[in-house]
């Protein structure tokens, strides 16, 4: 399929280029040194990711570790309750561990194996990405290096017991605001040092080349499951698809089964409690380009031109940027970027719960209440969403703060 000049049929072969662009999105903008082990990985990755060991490794880890595939579930009581659009939802919430972080980083941990390294680094946020990397580490036998700032040690207590469970070294950075945007220069500070045995894995679409394509390849398992379930399940392929973007890892995932369809692409942004800036952390809606964190993307900046603060009721899409590839798709038109506000998040959240019987995380939740969104202004037709994850670790923090509704 043929959309503002961009050959779909072939675009998987020609985005990335060699250098890690999606047209003037992505690259890698770091130190030499970390060139060096940037180049290492890519070229490992493009001879393993051929190799059919490795690909029947993964697959083997997929079915027997995982619970891959995942399904697809119809919403009959929702869809019923709004007319007569169905809903449908991909169940990366059934993934072990709960979310779809973990198809990337057995995929990453897998590589780290098969280039004989001893370590896997990474920082985390909100600790999702580090309880699916230190469960990953625990099952290949690596060791694990966190870095998590001390004000989100604190925040997510359940997460870093997780963590230290599973065997990984939480490493506690204090400078700064000593959040997210800190670990992040710590991991790659402590990675730059020990790169000829460790491994450093980024938690979504992010980051210098390769990260951005590899971690899509490994996500594209979700959407190549789902255009397949839901062919089978209907005869037909859904009228869109929907999946919330932080990083935006889960969207690209899903998305990459549907670019050459005739089906229309929505990725939802977090509005958090409105549209100035500090209050949300819709980057693609609201932003504009610029380089963070080793890439080029559409960004949102501060007054000096620094990633500015961002917030939203969902800690796993609180971030200043997107991946390179949403910024492309964005310009190019072929995905349509929308918002979806705190309020509307948590209305969704006890929505599909009381009616579905499943809690969604709470950032999965923005996917689906666009879904509902969606099912109210079409008149007819099927949306198939993606459920990223499931809600156990939001609950205390919903009903703590919003009650039960
Ligand atoms: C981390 C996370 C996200 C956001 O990450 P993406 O890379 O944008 O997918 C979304 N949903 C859940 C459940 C998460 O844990």
């Amino acid at each position: 399929m043929k959309f503002n000049n961009i050959d779909f049929d072939t675009y998987f072969k020609h985005y990335p280029d060699e250098n890690g662009y999606f047209g003037k999105y992505g690259g890698a903008y770091i130190s030499p040194e970390l060139k060096v082990a940037m180049d290492e990985i890519t070229e490992a990755y493009f001879t393993i990711c051929k190799s059919s060991k490795f690909i029947g490794e993964l697959r083997k880890i997929r079915k027997e570790f995982q619970g891959r595939p995942t399904p697809i579930s119809y919403l009959e009581r929702l869809s019923t309750s709004l007319g007569n659009v169905q809903l449908y939802v991909k169940r990366e919430d059934l993934n072990h561990t709960g979310a779809h972080k973990l198809n990337h980083c057995m995929g990453e941990a897998l590589l780290a194996k098969y280039m004989g390294k001893k370590k896997v680094i990474a920082e985390t946020g909100a600790g999702q990405h580090g309880v699916a990397l230190a469960t990953a580490a625990a099952y290949f036998g690596l060791e694990c290096d966190i870095y998590m700032g001390s004000v989100d040690i604190k925040k997510q207590a359940p997460n870093v017991a997780r963590m230290k469970i599973l065997g990984a070294n939480v490493i506690e950075v204090t400078h700064g605001l000593a959040t997210l945007k800190e670990a992040v220069d710590a991991a790659f500070e402590a990675y730059a040092k020990e790169y000829k045995t460790a491994i450093y894995c980024i938690g979504s679409v992010l980051g210098p080349h390769p990260f951005p394509m590899m971690v899509r390849d490994f996500q594209s398992v979700v959407g190549i499951e789902a255009r397949e379930q839901f062919l089978g399940m209907t005869g037909e392929l859904p009228d869109a698809v929907v999946a919330c973007v932080g990083g935006g890892s889960n969207a690209m995932g899903m998305f990459s089964g549907f670019l050459n369809d005739a089906v229309d692409i929505y990725g939802v942004e977090p509005l958090g409690r409105g549209s100035a800036l500090g209050d949300h952390a819709a980057s693609l809606t609201y932003g504009e380009e610029g380089i963070m964190h080793g890439f080029n993307s559409i960004m949102l900046k501060d007054e000096n031109g620094e990633p500015a603060p961002v917030y939203s009721v969902a800690s796993g899409l609180d971030y200043p940027s997107s991946g390179p590839e949403h910024a492309f798709l964005h310009d190019l038109g072929r995905v349509k970027y929308d918002v979806i506000s705190d309020e509307e998040t948590v209305d969704a959240f006890f929505t599909l719960s009381r009616l579905e019987g499943i809690i969604p995380a709470i950032e999965s939740a923005h996917a689906v209440a666009y879904g509902i969104k969606l099912a109210k202004t079409l008149k007819k037709g099927s949306v198939l969403i993606c459920l990223s994850g499931r809600g156990d670790k939001d609950m205390d923090f919903i009903i703590d703060k919003y009650g039960i509704r």
